[in-house]
């Protein structure tokens, strides 16, 4: 059983500009760390692994310094790591990352199951996961909450849906996204940290893919562009109104109904 885990390094502060050209984020010189949702990934592969004997490795893309999430998850006691990284990489949005993502799965699974974090703190869509499934062409589940059985080319899980939960049943190979009431994860082992200090990290890039032409990549592999980033706007605008209850109720109906957040206040 072989499982990948979809780990991203993300800013660890929230001051970071974004590029007014390109609408990318400046990452030069920002401190990061391992995006907290993809915590609960790897603790849900390391418990598979301790229950089923699984081969764990954790992928990441980005740049040559996210080299050290991937020692992170080596100290948590993932067996292998895989660093996607090109400059041709660079500026890629969320159908360009799970491209690459897709095509560096391929390159180095197959993979019986695919587990990913339920959304970054960065770009925040939460979409890679659904994507990259549908691009595997493989079975997804998001928001799962419990792992009942992985065996016999079969995974069991609990999903959580808006108000309920869902009991599925999907064929390996398949792709989950978990929620964060999954597992509690664990931290990393100083005894795990002098394990793996020499332990290779594999780095693939554009050249190692089956697919090599660099136009669906990056930027220019990126449908989306971000045109302006900027922070929401507040209106500080008061108005005191005086008057009766019933006066003050029915100019606030009006106001409401004027500013269309009523259809008939009546
Ligand atoms: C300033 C800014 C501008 C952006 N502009 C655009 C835009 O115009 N169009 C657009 O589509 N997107 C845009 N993005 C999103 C950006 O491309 C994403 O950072 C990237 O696509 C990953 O998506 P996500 O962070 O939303 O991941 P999510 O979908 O929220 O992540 C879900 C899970 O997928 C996995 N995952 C995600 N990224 C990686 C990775 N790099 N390596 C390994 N696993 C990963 C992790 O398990 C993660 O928990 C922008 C982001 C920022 C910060």
């Amino acid at each position: 059983m072989k499982i990948a885990i979809c780990i991203k390094q993300v800013p660890g502060t929230t001051a970071v500009e974004v590029d007014p050209v390109t609408g990318t984020l400046k990452r030069d010189g920002v401190e990061s760390k391992l995006n907290p949702c993809d915590l609960y990934a790897l603790e849900t592969a390391l418990r598979l692994k301790e229950s089923c004997g699984a081969s764990l490795t954790a992928v990441t893309m980005g740049p040559p310094q996210a080299q050290s999430i991937l020692r992170e998850a080596f100290m948590m006691g993932v067996d292998e790591a895989l660093l996607v990284s090109d400059r041709k990489f660079a500026g890629a949005d969320v159908l360009s990352t799970s491209y690459t993502l897709a095509q560096a799965l391929e390159c180095a699974g197959p993979f019986d199951l695919i587990i990913c974090g339920r959304q970054t703190t960065d770009g925040d869509t939460a979409q890679v996961g659904p994507e990259l499934a549908e691009l595997l062409n493989i079975p997804h589940a998001a928001n799962v909450t419990e792992i009942h059985s992985l065996d016999a080319g079969k995974l069991r899980a609990t999903m959580l849906l808006p108000g309920s939960f869902m009991q599925i049943s999907m064929k390996l190979p398949a792709l989950i996204s978990v929620d964060e009431t999954i597992a509690e994860p664990r931290l990393p082992s100083y005894k795990l940290k002098l394990a793996t200090a020499d332990r290779e990290i594999k780095v693939l890039s554009l050249k190692d893919f089956a697919d090599t032409d660099e136009n669906h990549y990056g930027q220019s592999g990126s449908p989306t562009r971000v045109i302006r980033v900027f922070p929401p706007e507040h209106n500080t605008r008061q108005e005191r109104w005086e008057g009766s209850g019933k006066e003050c109720a029915l100019r606030l109906a009006a106001f409401l109904e004027e500013g269309k957040f009523l259809q008939d206040p009546r």
